[in-house]
C-alpha cells in the first residue's frame, strides 16, 4: 500500500473518519465515511532549473530538510494555478538571484516514491548576479568533472550529466526577453543551449523569409516578362 494515502488521520473537510475503499477496479483509496471525501493522493509537482553559468552548472546548498547541506539544482514545489515554467523562473530567484528564461525541458517528468512529479528545465541567464537566498544556505558553480559527491538526489546529477552530454534536451520556445534586457545585452557564454547539443535551431526570422519571397517573385516576374516579348 502507498504510505502516501495514509497521509490524513481524518477527512480534512469535516473531521470525519476514513476507510479504503474500492474507488475503481485495482483502485482503492481512504473515502470520507461522513462526506464521502476522497482521498486520491495526486503527485506533488516540482520544477527545477538547470543552469549554465561562467563555464558550469549552478547548484545551491539545501538550508532545509530533506537532504540538508546537500547540493541541488535550483528549484521547488509549483504553487497554485502557476505553470512549471514559472515555478522555475520564480525559485531560481529566490534561490540564485539569477534572472532566467526557461529555453528546453531535460529528460521525461517523473514520479518520484515520494509522490513528487519531477520536471527539470534547462534555462539561460537574462540577468542578475549570483547571491544565495531562500532555502539555499551556499551557491557554487560546478563543472562536470568536479561535481559535489553529496548531490541531494539522483535526478538532479541526471539532469545535469543530461545537459553535458546533450542528451534528453527538448528545446521550447524561450519566454520574451524583457525590454531592459535586449538581445545584445545576452552574454553568449551563459546562454549556450547544450555544448554538444546540434539540435537546436531557432525559427528563421521572419523578415528574412519575407526579403527570399519578395527576390524570388520579382526574378519570377523578370522571367516572365522575357518569354511573354
Ligand atoms: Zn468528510
Amino acid at each position: 500500500m502507498n504510505t502516501y494515502l495514509d497521509g490524513f488521520k481524518a477527512c480534512p473537510l469535516c473531521s470525519g473518519d476514513l476507510e479504503h475503499k474500492q474507488i475503481e477496479q485495482d483502485k482503492s483509496r481512504p473515502v470520507c465515511k461522513h462526506c464521502g471525501w476522497i482521498h486520491w493522493s495526486n503527485p506533488v509537482p516540482t520544477a527545477s532549473s538547470v543552469i549554465p553559468y561562467n563555464g558550469g552548472v549552478v547548484l545551491v546548498k539545501r538550508a532545509k530538510p530533506p537532504q540538508l547541506d546537500d547540493w541541488a539544482c535550483p528549484g521547488g514545489h509549483v504553487e497554485h494555478q502557476e505553470s512549471p515554467i514559472d515555478t522555475v523562473v520564480r525559485e531560481t530567484k529566490e534561490e540564485t538571484n539569477l534572472d532566467v528564461r526557461v529555453v528546453a525541458e531535460i529528460g521525461n517528468p517523473f514520479t518520484t516514491e515520494s509522490n513528487h512529479l519531477v520536471m527539470f528545465y534547462l534555462v539561460e541567464v537574462i540577468g542578475g548576479e549570483t547571491r544565495a537566498g531562500d532555502d539555499a544556505k551556499e551557491l557554487e558553480i560546478f563543472t562536470l568533472d568536479a561535481l559535489p559527491e553529496n548531490i541531494a538526489w539522483i535526478h538532479h546529477r541526471q539532469a545535469i550529466e543530461d545537459y553535458y552530454a546533450g542528451r534528453n534536451i527538448r528545446p521550447i520556445n524561450p519566454q520574451p526577453l524583457p525590454p531592459q534586457n535586449g538581445p545584445n545585452k545576452l552574454n553568449d557564454e551563459h546562454c549556450r543551449l547544450s555544448p554538444k547539443d546540434n539540435n537546436y535551431s531557432p525559427t528563421p526570422n521572419v523578415f528574412v523569409w519575407a526579403c527570399i519571397v519578395y527576390v524570388a517573385l520579382v526574378l519570377g516576374m523578370c522571367l516572365l516578362t522575357r518569354f511573354i516579348h
